[in-house]
């Protein structure tokens, strides 16, 4: 590892043929050479690490090529391409728009460009990151760009295409860079492995084409990584160690497991995961996207976006012919809640249990689903068996979803729902690609609903679910006291209480409306207090609480009160207990006024 020098320029590749993974730019970017039907300006776009600058470099030596293949490559040993490869070529500058992006820099860009080449056919400029350029920068390039001198070419390269003035756009030769796939990655490092002298596992190779996501720069640098810790011979052990990778065989023991309805086993494998420092939401993602390949399996003209080694795929077929769709789909659907709700969940660790509690559960839940809901279930087989794609609706795919849980907004809450039991609809879906039996478009039945938590040995969830009724319930409670009853507006019932002694009155219950006729209203928030001075007035206003709250509701628009009626001693002055016949009109002459000016009226004498 003496003069050791980074693969990604020690292997950069001089020839359009080597650059990997971009076949449809280095292809028409030959036969452009080749016709002669070379443009000004070039915008070469994708994401970091692909090749943009390296094509860039071989276009650029091209085009001053002395001596092309027939194929449009350059040969690399002529004057001009010896002194690109030397770095001395002064008809090729590059400037990296990410450093140099000021009006003043284009400037001498422009001034440099007025200048023919002294030898060779073209000047060339490579603009790199070309979305960096400050707006100024921008407009003072455009000029130059609109009217360039017939030996000037522009080669752009951006990351961000959107970024690009469409004036810009408009002017270039647009080039779509696509990301690394990962078998293509693994080819490439299988051929420097090849030049190196080192020896890698494929699945090795896999994981840190897998890694580089796309860029073909970064598996190169991934890969330098790895071969500095472990000399000349790669394994997978030595890539997941160094990158931190989770080992992929612990998805496949955790959906096994899932299918023998082992719980114990799955949460006892999630602590190993834990306790050597894997993250658990890393865990969630990763299984689901061992969920989706073992999905790619099912069909066989999916395999192809399998982009594993043959060994992987082998382990990924065996294990994908164990499980069903429904099983697959329902897993992948139930991880996906999961995912979303991961960040919220305050308890991470309990979260991703309780989602391998509910994975487990599954193949419960299909297997009652299938056997219909009868009152005995039968012993659950240890896997699910596949079902051969025979006669049409009979290859049903059932699918097991979370139960949707409602965003909660208690006040406004409808007082009679019905606290949500945790459900899941299962659909009985044929195939949808297969068309019925008699040709006619497939019309959804209605759902069957099963109760996912049925057969739970460990029933925490349950619990939890529960416990969230409960509290809804609560939630609810609270509220309808709260719908039921309101702080009553004074003024508003004292107006209205007039018109209900009217009422009374009229409904002939001379009595009470007697009892009551001088009474002045209390309140108390949402309580009405009526102060009587007999507890027979009492029982008689209580027998018409519901009429009087009905009438002050339908007539004045008063809202349900709790109406209080309490029996007051009258006072002294008031009623004393023994009165004289004089005192008796007296008090008489002094609530009925009328009966003074009668009296005074027809001259009448009163006569006690
Ligand atoms: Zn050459």
């Amino acid at each position: 590892m003496s003069n050791f020098t980074v693969s990604a320029r020690k292997y950069r590749p001089g020839t359009f043929d080597t650059v990997v993974g971009q076949n449809h730019v280095t292809q028409t970017l030959k036969n452009a050479i080749k016709k002669g039907h070379i443009g000004h300006s070039f915008l070469f776009c994708g994401p970091r690490g692909v090749g943009k600058t390296t094509c860039a470099r071989i276009l650029a030596k091209a085009l001053n090529c002395e001596n092309l293949t027939a194929d449009g490559e350059p040969c690399g040993t002529c004057h001009a391409c010896v002194s690109f490869q030397n770095h001395q070529s002064f008809n090729i500058y590059e400037l990296d728009a990410a450093s140099n992006n000021s009006v003043d820099d284009i400037r001498s860009l422009n001034e440099q460009v007025r200048f023919a080449p002294q030898n060779g056919r073209y000047k060339i400029y490579i603009i790199d990151e070309v979305h960096m350029l400050s707006t100024a920068a921008f407009n003072a390039f455009l000029k130059t760009l609109e009217e360039p001198p017939s030996y000037a070419i522009f080669i752009l390269a951006t990351t961000e295409k959107h970024k690009i003035l469409p004036t810009i756009l408009s002017r270039c030769q647009v080039f779509d860079f696509h990301r690394i796939g990962i078998k293509e990655a693994i080819v490439h490092l299988k051929d420097i492995c090849r030049q190196e002298g080192i020896t890698a596992e494929e699945e090795g190779l896999y994981i840190i084409a897998q890694k580089a996501d796309g860029a073909l720069r970064d598996a190169l640098s991934i890969f330098d990584k790895v071969a500095s810790f472990s000399g000349e011979n790669i394994t997978y052990q030595d890539v997941i160690d160094n990158l931190n990778v989770l080992d992929y065989e612990y998805y496949f023991k955790i959906i096994d497991l899932a299918l023998e309805n082992d719980l114990p086993g799955a949460l006892l494998l999630f602590d190993e995961i834990l306790v050597k420092g894997f993250d658990s939401h890393n865990f969630l993602n990763g299984l689901s996207e061992h969920l989706r390949n073992l999905l790619i399996c099912k069909d066989p003209s999916t395999i192809k976006l399998l982009e594993l080694s043959e060994g992987t795929q082998n382990l990924y077929l065996a294990q994908s012919s164990k499980t069903n769709m429904s099983f697959l789909l329902s897993a992948l659907n139930l991880l996906n809640q999961f995912d979303i709700q991961f960040k919220a969940s305050k308890n991470q660790r309990l979260h991703v249990e309780l989602a391998l509690m509910k994975l487990c559960h599954i193949p419960d839940v299909l297997q009652f689903a299938e056997s219909g809901p009868g009152p005995e279930k039968k012993k659950l087989e240890p896997e699910l068996q596949l079902r051969k794609p025979g006669r049409h609706g009979e290859n049903a795919i059932i699918i097991v979803e979370e139960p949707k849980v409602p965003v909660s907004k208690p006040a406004v809450a409808p007082i009679n729902a019905v606290p949500t039991t945790p459900q899941v609809a299962v659909a009985p879906t044929p195939n949808p690609a297969a068309p019925t039996e008699n040709g006619q478009p497939y019309i959804a039945k209605k759902p069957i609903e099963v109760d996912i938590t049925s057969g739970f040995t460990l029933d925490i969830n349950k619990i939890k679910e529960n416990l969230q009724q409960a509290q809804k319930a609560a939630a609810e409670n609270q509220a309808q006291v709260a719908i039921e009853f309101e702080t009553v507006d004074p003024a508003l019932f004292e107006k209205a209480w007039q018109v209900y002694l009217d009422y009374i009155f009229k409904k002939k219950l001379v009595a009470l409306h007697t009892g009551v006729k001088h009474v002045t209203p209390d309140f108390n928030h949402e309580r009405v207090i009526i102060p009587v001075n007999s507890p027979i007035v009492r029982n008689m206003l209580v027998e018409q609480k519901q009429d009087m709250v009905d009438f002050m509701g339908e007539k004045f628009g008063i809202k349900p009160f709790i109406l209080e009626v309490t029996v007051v001693q009258a006072s002294e002055d008031e009623a004393p207990k023994y009165m004289t016949d004089s005192d008796k009109l007296k008090k008489f002459r002094e609530k009925n006024p009328a009966f003074d000016n009668m009296v005074k009226k027809f001259d009448l004498r009163l006569d006690w």
